[in-house]
């Protein structure tokens, strides 16, 4: 097992990894920018260096600050958390060359599966069901409408090195689809600096289906139920629960079989997230593979009872897995809800500042992740998600009403936060029957400005 690990992130994920190491007896190691010295990351491990000025190309986007700061230290492994570095194969790369285990698969596998349309490619190679659209990159607008104006409109204009919702548009007609095409390639190239991309169809109001993936170095591949994430702003997911309402035991495991067939035609290892569009016919696509731990583990790792850190872990130092398929059995129900540092009255804009005073709520199948604390100063740099409160009960019905008690006893002071946005969608009647998919909150806040503009 790993004597040292670094890790290459910060936020709640990072004080989620330290805690793990800390549970496993492994050293930990935080870096931090000059912005984050304070951050409770920073503070919670054995160790910190501070890497770099506040803006994350300079810090913990900075591959070679990163690798030097774990060769300084003497760690042994680095875990990339998610966003950052967690699905650069450069810096895996980077890793492997300085004798250091990167805590997640390898850059092949990275490249393979992180690149959209390669991963498109692969499946379809694999006879999983992709959504119906190109199997090669698209480069050039005039050849992409081509391709749309005989698979019929509406399209999604995606990038290859798509993520978080950028790069990706739909297209309504032949009329606007050089405009929308050169509009996501351009936010592609800025956002990722590659602006290959592929056009899908667009599938009316899905729901987002993903299944988690534990799979070690000997080829031993297990699912761990789904996760369902309709509930999302722009791409982004707001809210995640396990299991999916609309999933029953049948199509679970059929659905599962696929999620791990996936997983082991790209030869994965380590932990990912197979991720599906479930149209509303009951057929499934798979849209993408992400090949890190997740926002959204917390939930799995409820109905599960299984670690996702520590197996990731254990897995990135060779060990088997701990379980087979039978082990794993999804008891109860969780949900997640996302704690944005955001003013939702005015287009969700960031709103960072210092919180000056928490209450976080608690009690049986209440779990907070979060590094706030009363005081701290949120800086402006990174990514607005502040906490994440996860609920557990017997059935989903319960888990609402607790849901809806924690979420209603949570306090943050002195910043702008989504908390009340998000207790009104926990109670919206279509919220509540779980009768959801992705085009709900487009639904939901249009119905809130209208009500807003009578009054
Ligand atoms: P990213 O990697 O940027 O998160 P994904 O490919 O995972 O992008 O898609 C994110 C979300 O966008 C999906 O959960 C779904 O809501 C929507 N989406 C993606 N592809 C399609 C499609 N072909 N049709 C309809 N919605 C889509």
């Amino acid at each position: 097992m790993f004597k040292k690990i670094l890790i290459a992130n910060r936020g709640e994920i990072a004080v989620r990894i330290i805690r793990a190491c800390r549970e496993m007896d492994i050293m930990s190691v935080a870096i931090c920018s000059e912005a984050d010295k304070d951050a409770l990351h920073a503070q919670l491990a054995d160790e910190t260096v501070c890497i770099g000025p506040a803006p994350a190309k300079d810090s913990y986007l900075d591959m070679e600050r990163v690798v030097g700061a774990a060769m300084a230290v003497g760690a042994d492994a680095i875990h990339p958390g998610f966003g950052f570095l967690s699905e650069n194969s450069k810096f895996v790369r980077m890793c492997e060359k300085c004798n250091i285990t990167f805590i997640g698969p390898s850059a092949e596998i990275i490249d393979k599966m992180g690149n959209k349309s390669e991963a498109r490619k692969t499946m379809i190679d694999a006879g999983v069901p992709v959504v119906p659209g190109t199997k090669d990159a698209v480069y050039e607008a005039e050849k992409g409408k081509e391709i749309a104006d005989q698979m019929g409109y509406p399209v999604m204009i995606k990038a290859s090195a798509g993520g978080g919702g950028k790069g990706m548009r739909v297209c309504n007609s032949s009329e606007e689809f050089e405009h929308t095409f050169e509009t996501a390639k351009l936010e592609a190239e800025n956002a990722f600096g590659d602006g290959t991309m592929y056009i899908e169809k667009y599938i009316v109001d899905p729901r987002h289906i993903e299944f988690q993936i534990l799979a070690d170095k000997f080829g031993n591949v297990i699912h761990l139920g789904e996760r369902d994430c309709s509930i999302q702003r722009r791409h982004q997911k707001l809210i995640e629960e396990s299991p999916s309402p609309a999933i029953d035991e049948e199509l679970r495991e059929k659905m599962g079989a696929v999620a791990v067939k996936a997983a082991k035609a790209a030869g994965y290892y380590s932990a990912g997230t197979i991720e599906f569009l479930k149209d509303k016919s009951g057929d499934f696509y798979f849209i993408e593979m992400n090949t890190r731990i997740q926002v959204e583990h917390p939930v799995t790792e409820w109905v599960t009872g299984i670690d996702l850190i520590r197996e990731q872990i254990r897995i990135a130092a060779g060990q088997p897995l701990t379980y087979v398929q039978d082990d794993v059995q999804v008891k109860g129900h969780a949900i997640e809800v996302r704690i944005n540092a955001e003013d939702t009255e005015h287009d969700f804009r960031p709103s960072p500042g210092t919180v000056t005073s928490v209450h976080f709520p608690g009690g049986k199948g209440v779990r907070i992740d979060s590094a706030l604390f009363a005081g701290y100063q949120i800086p402006p740099y990174y990514d607005s998600m502040v906490a994440k409160l996860i609920v557990y009960d017997k059935n989903r019905q319960l888990a609402l009403r607790k849901l809806r008690n924690a979420l209603g006893e949570l306090v943050l002071e002195g910043i702008k936060t989504n908390i009340d946005y998000q207790y009104e969608i926990i109670n919206d009647p279509d919220f509540v029957a779980g009768n959801v998919d992705t085009g709900f909150i487009e639904r939901f806040q249009k119905a809130r400005e209208e009500i807003s503009e009578v009054e």
